[in-house]
């Protein structure tokens, strides 16, 4: 059996895995022993219980796939580099996704990315007054509904560099998000960035000199590729934005044995779990098709539909020009996640 080797058990690995531990010797490795659904991370902030619900260890939803914990940190057109181990390959799948990028040190700011560093910090939400949110993307926006939607009298405070929320959206999704958060006392600071934090994260300044005092900040700006084990032998092979450059394949550019999958890609889609599903089951069948020398089917870059929560009970779904608001969609999140882990544990 030809040895497949996947970095990153995220939603496009642990995806890959599966479809794959048939018909191939697959070993998965990822610098945490478990999946997580991403996506429900925002409510264990206010519902640390909830962390239950959206993990499950690797091992009790892989049958055979070699699970390996580690960090890849160089790879090479037929191994990867781990603990100082190389592991070989005849095919490598990348799917390291994405962490967010700090421009601010502080100790005191919680980036929404990072899982665990999060689900610790429930105490301290109790305890603020204050909530400062950097950054007013559909993330700093879910964040903020599911902090007022348990602790109404929090004040919070959501800072955003653009002239809207959540830009790339349509005009009904980012009015109506606006409104539901403006009624709610949530205070919205447009086309200003957060440059620095003082007094331990309790001070921060904005490039407009304004001033905002906070007991907690949330940093929900941008994304950063897990890239970094590229750098040795493949750095001609990233984007300005360290993104992973791809053919239309979702191949490494002339490395054809190599796929790549989910938010580490350069692909221009957006950012998403349910983005990343749909390249990995490209990356599946392309695979397959690379061994048995058929035609490979290339990526279509479309809009996906996309579902923003906005606490339990209220949410906005968009599909292209069509936006539909109010309880459906906020438990249609529930859903969605129920049956992603769901599909896990139940797993034949
Ligand atoms: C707070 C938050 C809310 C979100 N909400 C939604 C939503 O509602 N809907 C939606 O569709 N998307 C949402 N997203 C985006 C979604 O979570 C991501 O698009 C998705 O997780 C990307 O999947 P992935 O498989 O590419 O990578 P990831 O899920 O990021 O998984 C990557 C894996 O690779 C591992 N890894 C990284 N580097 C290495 C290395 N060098 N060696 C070994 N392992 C490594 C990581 O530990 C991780 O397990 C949200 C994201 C965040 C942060």
């Amino acid at each position: 059996m030809k040895k497949v080797v996947l970095i990153g058990g995220g939603f496009a690995g642990s995806l890959i895995a599966r479809k794959l531990e048939k018909h191939f010797n697959v070993t998965l490795i990822d610098s945490k022993n478990y999946f997580e659904f991403t996506p429900g991370i925002l409510r264990t902030i206010v519902e640390p219980k909830h962390l239950n619900k959206i993990q499950i260890l690797h091992k009790n939803y892989l049958k055979k796939t070699r699970i390996f914990l580690g960090n890849v940190n160089e790879i090479g057109k037929d191994y990867v580099k781990v603990n100082h181990q190389k592991i070989k390959f005849d095919y490598l799948c990348i799917c390291s996704g994405s962490r967010y990028k700090a421009p601010i040190k502080e100790q005191n700011l919680i980036i929404t990315a990072r899982a665990t560093h999060l689900r610790n910090n429930y105490d301290r939400l109790c305890k603020a007054n204050k909530i400062l949110i950097i950054g007013g993307g559909i993330v700093g926006v879910e964040l903020a509904a599911e902090i007022f939607t348990h602790y109404p009298n929090k004040e919070i405070t959501i800072v955003h560099s653009k002239n809207k929320l959540m830009e790339r959206n349509n005009d009904k999704t980012i009015k109506y998000a606006e409104k539901f958060l403006t009624k709610k006392g949530v205070k919205i600071i447009y086309n200003e960035k957060v440059i620095d934090a003082k007094e331990n994260g309790k001070i921060y300044h904005t490039d407009k000199n304004r001033e905002i005092k906070t007991d907690l900040a949330f940093l929900c700006t941008g994304i950063i590729p897990n890239f970094e084990f590229m750098k040795k032998n493949f750095n001609n092979r990233l984007d300005e934005k360290s993104h992973i450059k791809i053919n239309k394949y979702l191949q490494l550019e002339e490395a054809e044995n190599i796929f790549v999958a989910g938010d580490v890609n350069s692909t221009e889609v957006e950012k998403t779990a349910q983005n990343s599903k749909i390249q990995a089951k490209i990356v599946v069948k392309n695979l397959i098709s690379l061994e048995k020398n058929k035609k490979l089917k290339e990526y279509e870059q479309d809009r996906t539909a996309l579902v923003i929560s906005l606490g339990k009970w209220d949410g906005i779904f968009e599909s292209n020009k069509l936006t539909f608001t109010g309880i459906m969609p906020g438990i249609m999140k529930s859903i969605i996640e129920w049956k992603e882990m769901a599909g896990l544990r139940f797993r034949r």
